[in-house]
């Protein structure tokens, strides 16, 4: 690591707290219509931080929805370019009373910077901008070339960067992308998520009768499309969570073979953590495959919700003649979300029983994403962790999805590094957010010396 860089993230780490303190106390909630102008505050923050670091080109990007905060700095001809990705904005507070202390009144406690967007996401943006800022200012300019792109509809609809991904891919082009929103398995184990699943979200609505039916006097005869729904349902999984949709089996990718071994070992046994975490006695699903790669790269098909007939209290002998339910499904990387609602509706035919109609809706889709291991950028990284962790990372694959990381992977297509560093416990969704201020500390150093590293050796 550049020891002048070093020297200035130490010297200056109060003020990069300070700073990051002021810019939590903009109540950014990208999903509330009144904290509009809170969003756009958040964003103009984020833009002056940017200019006083010294990018020659800072803008706000007016959007359809919140504005995109963009800069460049391409001084550094023959060495890689870095796009960076954030988001200023974040998640509602509610339930609010939990909150030991308010969210957008940074408070520390135990070591943990507590604040609504303390390590999701303002907090990782945070520790990007300070290694940005010291390789600035105490190494006479940036190692490489970078792009940053951050935006206010991560926790929101994330329309407007989707559109502006996609019409100004020139602009955009870079080597890698690096996005500081992810957490680590545990504070001893720096992570990188190398995949992330598709998602495909359906409503399926069972038809029996014309109109709800009386079961004193049609019961025995008429269908009842609850009960087809359920049937339906445990033919597409089955007992053992196998899902019988043979298109989906054949499509799915081999897997890595470093994450393959990572998987059957399980040498942090995050199966067992996951099983006391839920409080259940035994993990379910496919038993062919261990629980890490049924969590990262086994599709799932999950039933959220069913609709229909009578559940007030009392008793009412109602047949009903609809029913739906919700059913989502998580796709590895590789499995196009298009495909697999063909498959879907192609099974749901061939398994709804006779006598009712089955009807398939497409309700929200999203493409995964996987890096290679080997890839040369994951492999700075790899030795960026390693030097400031002691070990080596561990590769995840994460089941839920970053539609940035996808589609930034997917458009430009370039390698994704999701290099992040909140821990398991810090509540992301929930109140009480907060950010360990030891890896604040640390991790300002780690994306310094990552971006040192990249710097190809003429
Ligand atoms: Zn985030």
């Amino acid at each position: 690591m550049n020891n002048a860089v070093a020297a200035y993230l130490k010297d200056n780490h109060d003020r990069f707290l300070e700073a990051l303190t002021s810019w939590l106390r903009i109540p950014s909630i990208s999903m509330c219509e009144e904290r509009t102008d809170d969003v756009r505050r958040a964003a103009a923050w984020a833009q002056q931080k940017l200019a006083d670091i010294g990018f020659p080109l800072v803008e706000m990007i007016d959007t359809d929805g919140h504005p995109l905060v963009y800069a460049e700095w391409l001084d550094r001809p023959g060495q890689p370019t870095l796009l960076i990705y954030g988001h200023y904005d974040v998640q509602p507070v509610d339930p609010l009373e939990e909150w030991q202390s308010p969210p957008f009144e940074p408070t520390v406690r135990n070591g943990n910077l507590y604040a609504r967007g303390a390590v999701d996401d303002k907090g990782q943006v945070m520790l990007v901008l300070a290694a940005l800022e010291a390789w600035a200012r105490a190494a006479g300019g940036l190692p490489v070339n970078v792009k940053i792109l951050l935006e206010g509809e991560e926790e929101a609809s994330g329309e407007s960067i989707d559109a502006y991904v996609r019409s100004h891919a020139g602009r955009l082009r870079a080597d890698a992308s690096l996005i500081c929103d992810t957490s680590m398995i545990g504070e001893k184990h720096p992570s990188l998520i190398v995949g992330l699943r598709g998602l495909l979200y359906t409503e399926i609505t069972m038809q029996g009768a014309r109109r709800d039916l009386h079961s004193g006097s049609f019961g025995g005869v008429a269908p009842n499309p609850i009960h087809a729904l359920c049937l339906l349902i445990s033919r597409l999984k089955g007992e053992d969570g196998v899902i019988r949709i043979p298109e989906l089996a054949a499509a799915i990718p081999p897997p890595i073979e470093v994450e393959k071994r990572f998987w059957d070992t399980d040498p942090l046994e995050l199966g067992d953590l996951l099983r006391r975490e839920m409080g259940v006695d035994m993990l379910v699903g496919e038993a062919a495959f261990p629980p890490l790669e049924r969590l990262g790269a086994r599709p799932t098909l999950e039933v959220h919700g069913i609709r229909g007939g009578f559940t007030d209290s009392g008793a009412k002998t109602v047949i009903p003649a609809l029913a739906t339910a919700k059913v989502s499904m998580r796709l590895p990387a590789g499995v196009d979300p298009d495909d697999m609602f063909g498959w879907l509706k192609k099974a749901v035919r061939h398994y709804t029983p006779n006598g009712y109609r089955a009807e398939v809706n497409e309700l929200a889709a999203g493409e995964g994403m996987v890096v290679s291991p080997d890839d040369p950028f994951i492999r700075v990284a790899v030795a960026a962790l390693q030097a400031a962790y002691g070990v080596e990372p561990v590769f995840m694959r994460e089941g839920g999805s970053l539609p940035a990381a996808a589609l930034l992977n997917r458009v430009l297509q370039i390698p994704v590094l999701l290099m992040g560093f909140g821990l398991p416990d810090d509540v992301l969704y929930a109140p009480n957010e907060r950010f360990s201020l030891a890896q604040f500390e640390r991790d300002m150093f780690t994306v310094g010396d990552f971006l040192g590293r990249l710097r190809r050796q003429a």
